[in-house]
């Protein structure tokens, strides 16, 4: 009893555990003895330095493990038992909470450069109320095709503020109303209007195209604002995710089929599914 004590009034660490294996002997005495007094000592022992040992172990482990430790009242069998069937039990995966973006996020900028450029894109963004029909966050649009024409020119040089102010000037084109549609609706992705040429923007060829789009566009853009049915049944082409929600519309004649428009909640993908 004499040696027990003096051991438990002793600092002990893992070294001086795995050096002098001081609980095997321990545990021997535990196992052999009959009286009750250095039993329990032997085993309160036993399990503090068990306690080292596990913090040393994985960390998700030890919280298991210290939990699970026999208690004095429970009989020897029994304990040991419980202890493999507990090691055996996989630690609790924390649950990711799903993240539900319609767009990725544009990262935040100090530099006022291109903080003013945000908000000029904005502004050629917010022009007459296309955007509030719409349902647009303007100043999100703006954020991301900014992002991408700075991604894509390095600095904020000349070749940058001319990027911008071309974009600008064709969003504000009053000739060419369908471009800013696109962009809101998001028929024209930011990454897209961020690299097009003016010609591209303005092109009579690719007006005609868009005013076909938009109007679908835009109504396939509301009715992924305003609800639908959540599904694993689609994966999404960009991330490969099952997390979208579709909306069926009559897009054409009574008798034809429905249009079955889906939205990636992951990444904000959508498409059209005949
Ligand atoms: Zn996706």
């Amino acid at each position: 009893m004499d040696l027990l004590k003096e051991l438990k009034s002793m600092p002990m660490t893992l070294d001086l555990l795995q050096s002098t294996r001081i609980g095997m002997s321990v545990n021997a005495l535990r196992k052999q003895s009959t009286d009750e007094e250095v039993i329990s000592l032997a085993k309160s022992l036993i399990k503090s330095w068990k306690k080292l040992l596990d913090a040393s172990e994985e960390k998700s482990e030890e919280k298991k493990k210290s939990l699970s430790l026999p208690t004095s009242s429970s009989k020897e069998t029994g304990n040991s038992r419980d202890q493999s069937s507990n090691k055996r039990q996989e630690p609790p995966k924390t649950p990711t909470t799903p993240k539900i973006t319609t767009f990725p996020p544009a990262p935040v900028t100090c530099d006022a450069v291109r903080n003013k450029c945000r908000e000029m894109l904005t502004t050629a963004l917010q022009a007459d109320d296309d955007y509030i029909a719409i349902g647009a966050d303007c100043e999100h649009i703006a954020a991301q095709i900014e992002e991408c024409i700075y991604q894509d020119v390095k600095n904020t040089d000349m070749k940058y503020k001319n990027r911008v102010r071309s974009r600008i000037s064709n969003l504000k084109d009053s000739k060419n109303p369908e471009l800013k549609k696109n962009v809101l609706c998001g028929a024209i992705t930011p990454e897209q209007i961020a690299v097009m040429t003016s010609e591209e923007m303005a092109s009579n060829e690719l007006k005609e195209i868009r005013k076909a789009m938009t109007k679908e566009a835009i109504r396939e853009h509301q009715m992924a604002k305003t609800g639908g049915t959540q599904t694993d049944l689609f994966t999404c082409g960009k991330c490969k995710k099952k997390n979208c929600t579709y909306t069926q519309v009559q897009t054409r004649s009574s008798d034809e089929p429905m249009t079955t428009f889906v939205v990636c909640n992951e990444c904000g993908n959508r498409w059209k599914f005949c």
